[in-house]
Parts: structure tokens; C-alpha cells; sequence
């Protein structure tokens, strides 16, 4: 027997049509090259939202169209979202970040008809679009006057919304329909498309928004640092407009300076973003002694968070620093590490062990570790094993491929995640590595983060990475590349397995260290391994 509820579609428009009817007067404050210091109410969003929606379907963009971003975090951004998505189209973010070659591949893969491009990488999106079969227009997001490219029309955002009317009748539809499109950074081969629908994302950001995921709620004002084209800032902008939260949208400018004078300024309480972003952070508050008396929470994830970061933020700061884990294909919310009432009374030192952890899965995402032969693993906080999820927000493929392409899937439904990760009695689990960066070492497994936590935890070491190097005896030993806080100091190999002893099993410690200025990253952020890899393709152990 049915229940007999409504059938009331979980679309984005809901979540709009929400806030701008109850939190009218909620503020949104954004950082432009045009507009630095730009602020307006969600009811002035929202009629700016309408105007847009009505440029798009004049434009002759119709549901299920592909409209492509490559824009920082700001209001005309935000605008986009909701108006793209809105109409019944999909909002295709794109990492400004990613090779142009990567950019050109994914805009043909997903056939943009619209991009929508901040005046920094005009120049970059230009050729791209205009070499493009599918893409139509170009649109640069300011209100400059738009040079004309090659076959291409162009124009500027204010212009293209200007003449619109400020209202909208948003369509119901189907809530599985499709509301965003987002690329992988693709570590290996070319990008792949993860397809959101309507559904898990309404269903994610009411997640994102529960005390056990990032709680949000009408009294914060949310800063995500996070970009909105890297899993749609893990679900913030639809979240926080969903509880009537103050948004702050910072801009290109994410140094430790720019980011802290945002948050002072607007009063945050809760921020989120990427562990190399903390660390600017981090460095400028120690250098001035600032301190920031109104954020409660920061929540990182991307990549493992050091411990050293960890207290830092809680001990000196005075801030509850939340770990979270996820993926692009998993929406990306998979666990949030939020401590249990009785782990609270533990020592300053188990609770930041228990913070170094990825934490628990939110309701709605299911987790399993299995052995090499899909066995299950105990939860026992030691068996190492693949990781697997399920859920209403994970991807059941990836978009463009055809239907009943099951290689990342299992007879059970779940969706292997490529992480290397432990889960303990208390159900929280810790990320011990990518499957491709684990260090194989006499038949054991050396975690490359684990190793890195403890390394950047040396007063002279400012960043650290680990990469597996063939070795005759161990098949892999690990090497350390470091890059020190001071340049001109010197750190040994000796002083730095001296540091370590004691802090790792002895089988892990380092066979060799690199210091260098810079580790590379990836487009999100991530140290970029795989190029650390071809750095050091020659080293090999004596
Ligand atoms: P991309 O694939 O574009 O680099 P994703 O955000 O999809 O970006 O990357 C997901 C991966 O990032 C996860 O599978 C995991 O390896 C890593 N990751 C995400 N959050 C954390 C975290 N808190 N700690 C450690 N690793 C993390």
C-alpha cells in the first residue's frame, strides 16, 4: 500500500523560492574584479535570478542544455546556479584551474551551449568556445562592454540581463532531472562528467545543513572557500540559502590576508575549504597574532587535514575544525567528523586523533571496506581495505557513458571509491590513502598520509609529501619531499627519521628525503603526486 503523501518534486527552484520568500532581507556579500566589495538582500538576488532565467530561455536554452561556468565564488555565479538549474537546464561549473586542453575536451564532451566566463579567463575560454561546435554565445561576467570574438556572439552579463523582466514562473518537473554537471579532475585519462539531479541535490543540502553534517542555520554567515566549481562548494549555496544563511562569496583572492579580512569584516561563523587554503590562513594569523573571535566552525576537506593544523585551529583558535570527506562523484558529503558526546571528555591528544580522522558517514551514504577479494573488512579501526559507498547522492555512472557501464560498481549496488581507508568500533573512518599512492613495502602497506601528517608536524617543515620509489629489496620504499617554513634552514635526513622514530612504525621511516620549494598541486588543490612521480622518476635507493 502507498503512503498517501504529496508528490511534491525535490527541485532547486523550491529551495529558491524558500529563501527568498522567508529570508528576504538575508544578505549576500561578494567579492568582483568590478564590484570588490558588492553586497544585496536575497529578495534583490532573487529578482536578478528571474531576470536571468528569462535572458537563458530567450536565448533558446532548454531543458536539459549544458550552460558552462568557469567563475569564481560571486554573486553573478550564484545567480547562475539557481537560474541555469531553475529553468530545467544544467549548470556545467568548470575548473579555471584545469589545462586548456582539459577545459576544450570537457566543454565538446558535455556540448556547452552558453558559457558564462569571468573576465580573468576571457582570453583562456575564447579560442575554446569559439573552435566549439555546440557553444552559441559567450558571455563575460561584468558589465564592461564585450569585445566581439570571432564568430561568436558576445556580450557582458548586465547587458544580458538587463532588459529582462524581474519574475519568473519557475516549471515543475521530474525531481530526477538533471540540475548540475561537474568534471572530475581526472588524475588518470580524461576527465569524467558526474550528473546531478534535482533530487540528491536538495536531498545533499539538507544534509549538509543537520548538526551531524555542517550545520548550518539562519544565525551563520557561511564563507565557502570551497570553489563553486569544485563539487558545487560541497553543497553551501544551496544549503545555506535553504536555512537563511548570510553568504560571503570571497573572489579569486584566497590568501591568508584576503580570506581573513573577509571573515573579521562580515562576521563568519562557519567556513569550509581545502587544507592548502588553512595553511595560508594559518601562517597569517600567526604572523600578526589575529585571532578570529567569530568563527565556531571551519570544515576541511579535499584532502587530509595534519594534525598540527588541527590543533592549531582548535587549541589556539578556539574553533570546532571539522574534517569531511567526499568525492565529485559522491556529491561530494560522505562523512563528517563530528565528535561523539563522550569522546569530548578525552585528553586534548585523543581528541585530535579522533579529529584526524574523515569522521562518520551522514545519514543517507553507506560505507564498506572489503579486502583484494571484495571480502568484508572488520571495523575494527586496523584492516585497511578499498572503500566502497551507496546513497541517494553518489553517481550511478558517469555521464556519456553508455547505460550498463558497471566497472566502478559492484553486484551490490556500491560505487568503488579508489580510497584506502580503516574504519574503527565507533564507526568513524580514516582515509589512510588513494588505492594509487598507497606505499607497497615488503608486503605491507605504508599509508602515504599518515606518514606526511607526521612529517609536516616538524617545527621547520612547512608542507610534506610521500611518494612510493621502486626498490630492489622492498619493491617500494617511501620517499619524503619537503618544502621547509624558512628556505634558507637546513633539515637532514637523520634529524627528520630522529623526529619521526617513535611517531611511526620504525618499517615506515623515510629511506630519503627532498627538500624543494614548491610541491605541485592539482587544479582542486590536491598535491599533485603523479608529478612528483615523473620528479623523481630517476631517484632510486643505494
Ligand atoms: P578530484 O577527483 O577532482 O581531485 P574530488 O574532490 O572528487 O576531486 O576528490 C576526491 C578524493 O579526494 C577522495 O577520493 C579522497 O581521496 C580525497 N579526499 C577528499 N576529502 C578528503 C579528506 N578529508 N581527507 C583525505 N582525503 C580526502
Amino acid at each position: 500500500m502507498h503512503g498517501k503523501m504529496m508528490q511534491w518534486p525535490l527541485l532547486i527552484s523550491s529551495i529558491f523560492r524558500h529563501a527568498t520568500t522567508y529570508f528576504a532581507d538575508r544578505e549576500i556579500v561578494s567579492v568582483t574584479a568590478d564590484q570588490p566589495s558588492f553586497r544585496y538582500t536575497f529578495a534583490e538576488f532573487g529578482r536578478r535570478v528571474c531576470k536571468l532565467a528569462n535572458a537563458l530561455r530567450n536565448a533558446g536554452v532548454k531543458p536539459g542544455d549544458r550552460v558552462a561556468t568557469l567563475a569564481w565564488n560571486d554573486h553573478r555565479h550564484l545567480e547562475l546556479y539557481y537560474a541555469i538549474s531553475g529553468i530545467g537546464a544544467v549548470c556545467h561549473t568548470i575548473n579555471p584551474r584545469l589545462f586548456p586542453e582539459q577545459i576544450e575536451y570537457i566543454v565538446e564532451h558535455a556540448e556547452d551551449t552558453l558559457m558564462f566566463v569571468d573576465p580573468m579567463f576571457r582570453d583562456l575560454v575564447a579560442p575554446i568556445a569559439a573552435r566549439t561546435d555546440s557553444v552559441r554565445a559567450l558571455i563575460i561576467l561584468n558589465g564592461d562592454a564585450a569585445e566581439t570574438v570571432d564568430g561568436l556572439a558576445t556580450s557582458n552579463y548586465e547587458e544580458f540581463i538587463n532588459c529582462e523582466v524581474d519574475t519568473f514562473s519557475w516549471p515543475e518537473f521530474d525531481e530526477n532531472q538533471a540540475c548540475a554537471l561537474c568534471y572530475t579532475s581526472g588524475t588518470t585519462g580524461n576527465p569524467k562528467g558526474v550528473l546531478y539531479s534535482h533530487r540528491s541535490t536538495v536531498l545533499h543540502a539538507l544534509t549538509v545543513t543537520t548538526p551531524n553534517g555542517l550545520e548550518i542555520g539562519m544565525d551563520d554567515a557561511v564563507l565557502p572557500v570551497v570553489p563553486l566549481f569544485h563539487v558545487n562548494a560541497w553543497g553551501i549555496p544551496y544549503a545555506a540559502l535553504m536555512s537563511g544563511a548570510k553568504l560571503v562569496l570571497p573572489g579569486p583572492r584566497l590568501d591568508g590576508e584576503s580570506l581573513y579580512r573577509l571573515m573579521d569584516r562580515e562576521g563568519v561563523t562557519l567556513t569550509a575549504g581545502v587544507p592548502t587554503v588553512w595553511l595560508g590562513l594559518q601562517k597569517h594569523l600567526q604572523e600578526y597574532g589575529f585571532e578570529l573571535p567569530t568563527l565556531k566552525r571551519m570544515v576541511v576537506g579535499g584532502s587530509a587535514a595534519p594534525p598540527s593544523m588541527i590543533e592549531y585551529f582548535e587549541e589556539q583558535q578556539g574553533v570546532d575544525f571539522v574534517h569531511a570527506w567526499g568525492m565529485t562523484e559522491m556529491s561530494p558529503l560522505g562523512t563528517v567528523c563530528r565528535l561523539k558526546p563522550a569522546m569530548h571528555l578525552g585528553s586534548r591528544e585523543e581528541r585530535t586523533a579522533q579529529k584526524t580522522k574523515q569522521g562518520m558517514p551522514v545519514y543517507g551514504v553507506e560505507l564498506k571496506i572489503v579486502d583484494d577479494d571484495g571480502n568484508p573488512l572488520p571495523h575494527d579501526g586496523e584492516a585497511m581495505g578499498e572503500l566502497w559507498v551507496r546513497g541517494p547522492w553518489i553517481t550511478s555512472g558517469y555521464f556519456g557513458d553508455p547505460p550498463g557501464t558497471v566497472e566502478d560498481f559492484d553486484r551490490e549496488g556500491y560505487f568503488r571509491t579508489g580510497d584506502i581507508s580503516t574504519i574503527d568500533s565507533d564507526g568513524y573512518m580514516r582515509i589512510c590513502d588513494r588505492a594509487k599512492d598507497v606505499i607497497k613495502s615488503g608486503g605491507e602497506w605504508i599509508s602515504s598520509i599518515d606518514l606526511e601528517n607526521v612529517a609536516v608536524g616538524h617545527p621547520k617543515v612547512a608542507e610534506a609529501a610521500v611518494i612510493g620509489v621502486p626498490c630492489d629489496k622492498w619493491q617500494e620504499r617511501p620517499l619524503l619531499v619537503v618544502v621547509l617554513k624558512i628556505a634558507e634552514d637546513d633539515l637532514s635526513l637523520e634529524q627528520m627519521r630522529e623526529f619521526l622514530t617513535g611517531r611511526v612504525p620504525k618499517w615506515w621511516l623515510p629511506g630519503a628525503m627532498e627538500v624543494v620549494d614548491a610541491l605541485p598541486h592539482t587544479a582542486t588543490g590536491k598535491i599533485q603526486k603523479r608529478e612528483l612521480r615523473q620528479q623523481f622518476a630517476d631517484f632510486c635507493f643505494e
